[in-house]
């Protein structure tokens, strides 16, 4: 693929920044949490998994670990059975466990709002990462891209890798460099929800997409 302009691609993220904000005012993290370690656990689980399936098992899991300590107590084989549901559940809770004694041995017992910190934590890449400083903290450090984030941004010609590249971290990149800092936390979500509700994987509804007319893959997918 031949390379845009910068300048074009930036010009064009904006108008689509601005599409998102009017389709999706109330766009949101999906994943059910009333504090930063519950969303930082839930979006461990929400890895290979959806996000009403982690939110099915949420409330009973959070009701058995109150706090950082008790998730760093816990015993591997009662948090497997919990987490079972959403896939990977061996890996995954050797991460939430192993993510909570970190917090408590190094950090107080209060989850770090630093990337690098959170990127330290096992099972803990820049995407966890970013949901939690975002949602959470309130902090810009990077766009979110899972898989609708990523497929979106193919169609919007707002990267310029390969269309078949998967590579999160180069697709963040592209994205940071057109989206204004002040948008990322935002567009992460709206986008999620478009990828959800039109612009899905196999047949993505352009005939109803309000964002039509800026995208450069409408009617081609
Ligand atoms: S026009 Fe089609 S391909 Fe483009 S964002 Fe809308 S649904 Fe997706």
């Amino acid at each position: 693929m031949s390379r845009e302009s910068l300048s074009k691609r930036v010009e064009r993220a904006g108008k689509i920044v601005d599409g998102l904000d009017r389709l999706y005012p109330d766009a949101e993290c999906a994943l059910l949490h009333g504090n930063a370690h519950q969303l930082l656990f839930a979006t461990i689980l929400s890895a290979q998994s959806t996000d009403q399936t982690v939110n099915r098992v949420s409330p009973t899991l959070f009701k058995r670990y109150r706090t950082i300590s008790d998730f760093a107590d816990a015993e591997l084989d009662e948090l497997e059975t919990l987490v079972r549901q959403t896939g990977f559940f061996r890996q995954k809770s050797k991460n939430i466990r192993g993510s909570a004694r970190k917090i408590m041995d190094e950090y107080g017992g209060e989850v770090p709002d630093q990337m690098e910190s959170l990127i330290a934590l096992p099972g803990v890449a820049r995407k966890t990462a970013n949901v939690v400083l975002g949602t959470w903290f309130g902090k810009s450090e990077g766009i979110t891209v899972d898989t609708h984030v990523g497929r979106l941004a193919h169609r919007w010609k707002l990267t310029w890798r390969s269309k078949d590249s998967k590579d999160a971290a180069k697709i963040e990149r592209d994205l940071m460099e057109v989206i204004q800092r002040e948008d990322w936390t935002r567009f992460g979500h709206s986008a999620i929800w478009h990828g959800r509700r039109v612009c899905m994987a196999r047949k993505p509804d352009c005939d109803n997409c309000a964002l039509s007319p800026l995208c450069p893959s409408a009617h081609k997918v």
